[in-house]
Order: structure tokens, then C-alpha cells, then sequence
């Protein structure tokens, strides 16, 4: 069995929520409520309210009147950034709790959240990253075209009230990585989290309030995509769309931003290559790649290195290295030291990572190891053993499919063209990464791998760069200079200076 986790929400002091609206905590409307289920055991950990389009309607309002008529546009930008700093600062003190309560959220092993993408640090670095833009957001002086004696210059300007909608597999830093531009810019946020991450979002929107947002700046709607995240984003009074999630529900997001031009960015899936030269350190590719779709949130993650091109000679390293790192995953509570990695986040994520697994067999890709349901002391979570498929063609479904889940779908290839082709013969683009020790090679493929991130012998995610993806991998970028100017419009300004022009 794995153990309660019971104990450590008593102690964390989560219970039944409420959502943030207009500065104030409400219940639905309806009353109606969603009890989350933890992944890993099945308890049930606490509710949280289903908002309805009336609820919704009245998040965009209270957001839609801070825009229209309240300080936070109007403020001196420093004054923003002071308080984008107090939230840094609120999340770096409260760091360890938010984690925490993230995995009684979506069972993210507090041993993983000690790496520093899914840990608290990361949101108060992504908040202090973006205060400094608060005060050099700036636009541009051009030439008069047609000469004359003018002014011709733009202003950035926040684009309004802001409808995000978030997933479940990093709630805190995704929160971040959308609100914290988009507040450093001067917009209004409702923002909607997963249906099966609320409490951590909760926590920290309450740590956000302290800090002193004005009321209204920043509200929170709980509950699914039918009906909560369908009223957000078809609301009238939402001025930009911001999604992360899945390419399916992506679509339904850039069809609804279509009523009324609404503005949209999408950060969405991926089906990123790993590229393993000869000549590259393999054991290292194999740890990291592997790694990536088995310990922290086991493949759950929009940029893990789920096709591994291989070289053939180094294939018999890298199948070796990748095993090991497989033994070494151990499920369980999270709260659990020993405990390396998350289950899969609910039963319908389980039957269709396993559907897929049952696929990969079906069109003839060897199944090296794992694939099965794990049994025993852990029939109480949604766990899946580590997989690995040889003989993959890029034609197959664990080829071309997001899986999101522990599994890796290794392909070889014989030489460079080869392994580039492969590479970009996906409908994603989100990122890739290249091992080889050969620089020329690396660049070779760097630029012409069709991707928003490459790595060269590593991957890492950084709070003041751009990320988002090519193709189906969205549109727009989070982090740094893009992603605030993608919460801004531009207007240009025409200013005569002499009395004949007016
Ligand atoms: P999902 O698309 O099922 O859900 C994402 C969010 O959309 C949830 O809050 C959900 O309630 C909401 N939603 C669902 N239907 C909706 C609708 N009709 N209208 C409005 N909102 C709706 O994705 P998920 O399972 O939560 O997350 C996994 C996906 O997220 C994967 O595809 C992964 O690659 C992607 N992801 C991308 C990034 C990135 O930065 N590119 C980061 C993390 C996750």
C-alpha cells in the first residue's frame, strides 16, 4: 500500500476551497464542487467550487473594472514592479509549502521539486525576472518617412484583461511563467487552473494578494474546461487568450480567440527528439533523456525527449545506460524521500498511455522493458513501469503521438540526414536536444531543427528566456522580453511640430 497522504493535508491546513474573485474568496454560484482524488493513493484530498458562466462573468467583470478604472495600469511602473518583487519574495519564503501542497495536487515528488524548474525558487525568480520589465517596456522614435517636420513614435500599452488557462502538471511555475508578464505589462488576469492542480494555485494566489495586488488584478475561476474554462474563454470582455495544454483543447482555445479577434498565445505539446550522435557522451544523453520521461512527473512534461535518434553504433550505451535509469524510478507518496517519480495523472491518462503502449506492440516496435500497469502495493495509483520501444519507425503512433507518460521510443538512424529528416518529420516543434562532441555538427543541426528550444548536450528552462514552440507546438513565447511584449499592443503615435502639418 502506499501511505495516506491524509496527514500531511491535515498538517498543510488544505481543505475545501474557494476561488478568487474580485479580491474576495467565493463558492460557485450553483454550489456545485469537484473533490480531487490524489494520484497516487485514490483518496480523496479536498473540493474545491465548479464555476459556472455566472461565476466566470463575474471574475472577467471585477477584472475587466480593475483594467478599465483602477490603479494597476495607472501605476508608476516602479510601483508595479515593487509588488511583483513582494510576490517573489512571499514565494521564495513560502517555497517549500507551495511545493507540497503541489503534490497533493498532481503528486509531483517533493525529491523532484527540489530540481529547480518545479521548485518555489523558480516562481520567485520567474516574478523578480519580470518586475524589472515593469519599468522598460519602452516602444520606438522612427524616421518621418516622408520627411517633414513630425514626430513619429510607439508606446507599449497593456493589451487588457487577460484569460489564462493553465494544466495540471506544473502549476506554479506555469502560473508564473503567464501571470507574472502579464501583470508586469499592466493587464488584468482570470486565471483557470486544472481541474486536478487547484489547491497549490489557490495557495499561491493568496500569497499574491498579500503581497498587495489591488483587488480585482487577479482572480481565480476553479473547475473544468466544460463549464468553467469554456466561460472564460468565450467571455466577451477577455481581451487576450493565454493556454497551456494539450494541441486538442488548444485548437477549441485559437477557434473560441477567433469570436471577436481576441488576442492568443498557445503553449502546447510536443513529440521532442533527442538526437545521440557516436561521437557524444551517450551515457549522459541516455541518463538525461531517459530521465526526462521517467523521474519527476514520468514523461508528464510538454518538452520531454520522448524519440531518441540514435546512432546505431552508440545504440547498445544508450539501451543500457536507459535501462538503468529505469530501475532506479520508485513510485509511491510523495511526500516520500525515497520516491523519484509521479503516477500518471488520472485513470483516463492511465488507459490511454497504456492504449498506446498496446499500439506500439500492434505496428511492431519492440518492448524492451516495462509497459504494464504496476500491481501489488501500488494498485492504489495510476503507475505505469518505465517503458522503452526498439524498432520504432517514425510512422508509428509512440513515434508521432504525445504520449505523456514513462515511455521512450527509440529510433535509429546511420547518419546525419538521416537523423535530421526524423527529426523534424513531426507535426510538433517545441524542443529537441543534440549529443554529439562535434560543434560544426551541433550547429548544423541547430539550426536546422525546426524547434522553439534546442539543447546541445543538455536541456535546461531558464525564467529570462524565451519558450514555446514551432508548428503545433503553439504560438507566442513565455519568458523574457517576448513573452511581456506578448501581453502588450503597440500604438503608433503621429505628432506634427509644425503649424502647417496640423
Ligand atoms: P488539457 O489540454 O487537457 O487541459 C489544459 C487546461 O485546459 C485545463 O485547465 C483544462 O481544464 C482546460 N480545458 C479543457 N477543455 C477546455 C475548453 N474546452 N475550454 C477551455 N479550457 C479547457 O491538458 P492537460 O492534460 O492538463 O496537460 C497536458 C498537456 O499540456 C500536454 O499536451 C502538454 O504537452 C501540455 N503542456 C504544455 C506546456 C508548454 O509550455 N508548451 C507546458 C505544460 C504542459
Amino acid at each position: 500500500m502506499v501511505t495516506s497522504i491524509t496527514p500531511y493535508r491535515d498538517e498543510l491546513g488544505v481543505s475545501d476551497g474557494r476561488m478568487l474573485i474580485g479580491g474576495q474568496w467565493s463558492a460557485a454560484a450553483s454550489g456545485a464542487t469537484w473533490t480531487h482524488v490524489h494520484p497516487a493513493t485514490g483518496e480523496q484530498v479536498a473540493a474545491f467550487p465548479v464555476a459556472g458562466p455566472a461565476d466566470v462573468d463575474r471574475a472577467v467583470r471585477a477584472a475587466r473594472r480593475a483594467f478599465d478604472e483602477g490603479p494597476w495600469p495607472r501605476m508608476r511602473a516602479g510601483e508595479r514592479g515593487k509588488i511583483l518583487r513582494a510576490i517573489a519574495d512571499l514565494a521564495r519564503a513560502h517555497g517549500e509549502e507551495l511545493v507540497k501542497v503541489q503534490a497533493l495536487d498532481n503528486s509531483v515528488p517533493l525529491s523532484f521539486a527540489e530540481i529547480y524548474v518545479t521548485s518555489g525558487e523558480f516562481v520567485a525568480d520567474v516574478f523578480e525576472h519580470h518586475a524589472g520589465w515593469t519599468d522598460k517596456l519602452a516602444g520606438e522614435t522612427l524616421p518621418p518617412f516622408q520627411g517633414g517636420d513630425h514626430l513619429v513614435f510607439t508606446l507599449r500599452e497593456p493589451v487588457g484583461v487577460v484569460g489564462a488557462v493553465i494544466p495540471w502538471n506544473a502549476p506554479l511555475m506555469l502560473l508564473a511563467q503567464k501571470v507574472a508578464p502579464a501583470l508586469a505589462a499592466g493587464c488584468t488576469i482570470v486565471l483557470k487552473p486544472s481541474e486536478y492542480a487547484t489547491f497549490a494555485v489557490l495557495r499561491l494566489a493568496g500569497l499574491m494578494m498579500e503581497a498587495g495586488l489591488p483587488e480585482g488584478v487577479f482572480n481565480v475561476v476553479t473547475g473544468p474546461g466544460d463549464p468553467t474554462g469554456d466561460a472564460l474563454v468565450n467571455h466577451p470582455m477577455v481581451d487576450k487568450l493565454s493556454f497551456t495544454g494539450s494541441r486538442a483543447v488548444g485548437e477549441k482555445i485559437m477557434a473560441a480567440a477567433a469570436h471577436g479577434c481576441k488576442r492568443v498565445s498557445l503553449e502546447l505539446g510536443g513529440k521532442s527528439p533527442a538526437v545521440v550522435f557516436a561521437d557524444a557522451d551517450v551515457g549522459t544523453a541516455a541518463a538525461t533523456t531517459m530521465g526526462t520521461v521517467t523521474l519527476g512527473l514520468s514523461g508528464q512534461v510538454c518538452v520531454a525527449q520522448t524519440r531518441a535518434l540514435v546512432h546505431r553504433e552508440a545504440l547498445e550505451e544508450f539501451l543500457a545506460t536507459s535501462q538503468m535509469i529505469a530501475s532506479m524510478v520508485s513510485y509511491g507518496n510523495p511526500f516520500d524521500p525515497e520516491v523519484t517519480s509521479a503516477p500518471l495523472i488520472n485513470p483516463r491518462q492511465l488507459d490511454r498511455v497504456l492504449g498506446l503502449i498496446t499500439r506500439g506492440q500492434e505496428e511492431g516496435a519492440t518492448l524492451v522493458f516495462g509497459g504494464t500497469r504496476e500491481e501489488g502495493d501500488l494498485a492504489t495509483g495510476n503507475f505505469v513501469a518505465p517503458a522503452l520501444f526498439t524498432d520504432v519507425s517514425n510512422e508509428m503512433a509512440i513515434a508521432r503521438e504525445e504520449i505523456f507518460g514513462p515511455v521512450l521510443s527509440v529510433i535509429s538512424f546511420d547518419d546525419e540526414d538521416e537523423a535530421l529528416r526524423v527529426a523534424n518529420d513531426t507535426q510538433y516543434g517545441l524542443g529537441a536536444t543534440v549529443w554529439t562532441s562535434d560543434i560544426r555538427r551541433a550547429m548544423r543541426m541547430t539550426k536546422a531543427i525546426r524547434a522553439g528550444t534546442i539543447g546541445i548536450n543538455g536541456y535546461q528552462v531558464e525564467p529570462n528566456s524565451p519558450f514555446g514552440g514551432f508548428r503545433s507546438s503553439g504560438m507566442g513565447r513565455e519568458g523574457g522580453r517576448a513573452a511581456v511584449e506578448g501581453y502588450t499592443e503597440l500604438k503608433t503615435v503621429l505628432l506634427p511640430l509644425t503649424d502647417e502639418m496640423m
